[in-house]
């Protein structure tokens, strides 16, 4: 029986470990070159557990709840970026989490005339050669 609760038990959290491996190797590895891959590996692995697997609370504002109760919905959900069994849950989170309804409140009155347009195309491609500058001195240093 303990045998089989501790199986559970890594089963379930097997995330964190990895979480942990990833963390001792950047700390306790001096020669970090050497082990990139396994590092990129625990830490593609962890971000995976974490946004897929890791159980937590679904969070959802429940459309249903009574005034003076608490909206959130309190049912068993796998995964940062999915919400419980109900599939409007799934979708209410994953929209939250990947930023959909600031995103559409970020963008309102940017693009209402054609004065509004240029400056926001000029902002986002300065934004851009920001990055392309940044990214082409870090690569080709003098
Ligand atoms: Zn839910």
């Amino acid at each position: 029986m303990a045998k089989r609760g501790t199986t559970g038990f890594i089963a379930k959290y097997w995330g964190y470990l990895v979480f942990a491996l990833a963390i001792w190797g950047w700390v306790a590895v001096d020669d970090k070159i050497k082990i990139a891959p396994v590092l990129i590996v625990l830490s593609l692995g962890a971000l995976a557990y974490f946004l897929f697997k890791v159980p937590h609370q679904c969070g959802a504002i429940n459309r249903q709840a009574k005034p003076g109760q608490d909206p959130r919905c309190r049912n068993n959900a796998k995964g940062l970026m999915f919400g419980c069994h109900l599939m409007q849950h799934k979708r209410q989170n994953f929209l939250q989490r990947m930023g959909i309804g600031k995103w559409r409140e970020a963008n309102r009155g940017l693009w209402i005339n054609p004065k509004e347009c240029l400056a926001s195309v000029v902002a986002l491609t300065s934004i851009v050669s920001g990055i392309g500058g940044l990214v082409v001195a870090i690569v080709k240093p003098g």
